[in-house]
């Protein structure tokens, strides 16, 4: 076959399978443009991102768990803002089983951080953990998801028996922050393992209040006063 027959194959195949399988935004499903990675440049353009990694000061985040918790590292990778594509991008990863989005995301967190020294001496990636049975209702942990994609860049291992979860935390949202961090105080339980690791790095996919993240540092504290813990999560409410 001449190089020209084989680059009008090469060039019919693309075709059919963009055809069969349309390149579309992970976010919006829209279509993308050859020119557009896996997220459309609608969206990209929609989310607005903290740079929380090229702040030299104190960011929103880190101050958040000021006279709380001591943490060594925090990153949220774009603010969470209703009606807009990072609102649309959790809502899909949290109930429409768009892990794709997570991945994605999470390689890109993953990239990030590994070139954030602060973040070096983790060890272990611990994504927040769901109910048992709510995980298997919902089939995934959208936090594990996001976890995966850090690692896969970072190549910082996940570990998913440090910590588990006793119990579903009821609504939060009538009660002031000590009464749900005593909501949420008994419902991990950390493996003794934990003693033997200096450094950890927890996922989540949203921050809001902090207390679930707070919660599952003073387990972890419990266990081995001396951690270190770094905090990472897609968004910042
Ligand atoms: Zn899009």
């Amino acid at each position: 076959m001449t190089v020209k027959a084989t680059q009008i194959l090469r060039f019919f195949w693309t075709t059919i399978a963009h055809l069969i399988f349309p390149n579309t935004c992970l976010a919006c499903k829209n279509e993308l443009a050859p020119s557009e990675g896996h997220i459309c440049s609608f969206c990209m353009n929609d989310l607005s991102f903290t740079h929380f990694q090229s702040y030299t000061e104190p960011t929103p985040m880190d101050k958040l768990f000021w006279g709380r918790v001591d943490i060594t590292s925090t990153y949220a990778h774009f603010n969470f803002e209703k009606n807009k594509a990072s609102q649309e991008i959790l809502f899909g990863l949290k109930y429409k089983n768009n892990m794709q989005v997570g991945i994605h995301f999470g390689k890109e967190i993953g990239k990030i951080i590994a070139s954030h020294p602060s973040f070096h001496t983790a060890s272990i990636i611990i994504p927040v953990p769901l109910h048992p049975k709510k995980q298997f209702l919902r089939g995934f942990n959208q936090s594990e998801v996001i976890a995966r994609g850090i690692s896969e860049t970072s190549l910082i291992p996940i570990d998913l028996h440090l910590i588990t979860r006793n119990k579903h935390s009821e609504t939060q949202t009538k009660k002031d922050r000590f009464e749900r961090w005593d909501n949420v105080s008994s419902i991990f339980s950390v493996s003794d393992n934990i003693k033997n690791i200096s450094h950890v790095t927890i996922v989540d996919d949203v921050i809001t209040t902090g207390s679930t993240i707070e919660s599952i540092i003073r387990s972890l504290r419990s266990k081995n006063p001396t951690l270190s813990i770094s905090v990472v999560t897609l968004a910042i409410a």
